[in-house]
């Protein structure tokens, strides 16, 4: 399928498929924040933007007020759910998490969907814990789901180019498989464009599909493409995944990951228009508004959107706009 040029058939095939799993015709989306706690990071991926070494003048660790005013700006807008996303920070132990979670959840009534799987093996080394403890902790202070950030691709070839310090694959396996016995709901992602094989990318796809096979867990996958600009990586790589790769990736991840319920069609990277088509290609949800992100526009990406926007492009694609909640809930909302 990655060596066809039949790009039509392959989004005729992958359209199917979305249709069986969402007969209604609704394209979901999120109102959620992104909240970037800290930018101090250890380990200096060749793809980030974002990071700050430690000591550095421009790194912060956003105090609790700011945080708890995100919140709350959050709410006001219709918001159901917080992100909290952050570099590896080498001091910060699971106490500081769980006193932020449990102060969260005495405040606010706000699903925590936070720290992908290189956070919380960080979390477990700082703190001298098991991933176990660590994640049941976590669960225990207010952690309601966890994202699939951290997985670019999950082959250590790969990781070892372009993230030589963050988590390897097994780890980032056993997270979820950790969280999931745990009861816990997460999501997939896949960073491709970063000089990867197809070989590698199927393998990627191969895991995700086996940890879903076994435990049922993950709510959705959610592929994007390596933005270069800024990142060191970029000097390398000096094409980014065109529109043609990105539509094809989906319709495949469609395809292959027939087994998750929810992919997402994003804009964040490849822009309204180019989500628009990924209806057509096996998305059927478009993701967050994104109130705020700093991780991807680091790295030069400045979409944006707003909530009427998002719904007109899914109703002008012929499908029912609808807001959810992170485990891909409609009932509740319009
Ligand atoms: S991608 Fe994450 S782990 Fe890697 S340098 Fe950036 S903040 Fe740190």
């Amino acid at each position: 399928m990655f060596r066809s040029d039949d790009l039509i058939g392959l989004g005729m095939e992958a359209d199917a498929i979305r249709r069986k799993h969402h007969p209604d015709g609704v394209v979901s989306y999120i109102i959620d924040r992104n909240i970037n706690y800290t930018n101090f990071c250890t380990e200096y991926c060749s793809f980030c933007a974002f990071y700050r070494p430690m000591g550095s003048k421009e790194g912060y660790i956003l105090p609790r007020e700011v945080i708890f005013d995100k919140i709350q700006e959050t709410i006001d807008l219709g918001g159901t759910g917080i992100l909290f996303q952050g570099g590896l920070h080498p001091d910060l132990k699971i106490e500081w998490y769980e006193d932020l979670l449990r102060a969260i959840k005495a405040k606010f009534d706000i699903w925590c969907h936070c720290f992908s799987a290189p956070e919380i093996t960080n979390i477990a080394e700082v703190s001298g814990l098991s991933l176990r403890d660590t994640i049941a902790r976590l669960r225990d202070a207010g952690l309601d789901s966890i994202p699939g950030g951290g997985a670019e691709i999950l082959d250590d070839a790969v990781r070892h180019r372009i993230s030589r310090l963050k988590c390897g694959t097994q780890e980032w396996i056993d997270v979820h498989r950790t969280a999931h016995e745990l009861g816990m709901r997460t999501t997939a992602t896949m960073m491709f464009g970063c000089g990867e094989t197809i070989e590698q990318r199927m393998n990627h796809f191969d895991i995700v599909r086996q940890i879903q096979e076994d435990t049922g867990g993950f709510t959705a996958f959610i592929p994007w493409a390596f933005q270069r600009e800024l990142t060191s990586l970029g000097r390398f790589i000096k094409e980014e995944a065109t529109s043609v790769e990105y539509l094809k990736t989906l319709a495949i991840s469609r395809i292959y990951l027939d087994n998750i319920e929810n992919i997402q069609s994003s804009w964040v990277t490849p822009g309204l228009k180019i989500c628009q088509l990924g209806l057509r290609f096996g998305g059927n949800d478009v993701g967050s508004i994104m109130i705020e992100e700093n991780v991807v526009s680091a790295a030069g990406t400045h979409h944006q959107a707003t909530e009427e926007e998002l719904r007109r492009m899914i109703r002008d694609a012929g499908f029912v706009p609808k807001q959810r909640d992170t485990l891909y809930r409609t009932y509740f909302l319009n």
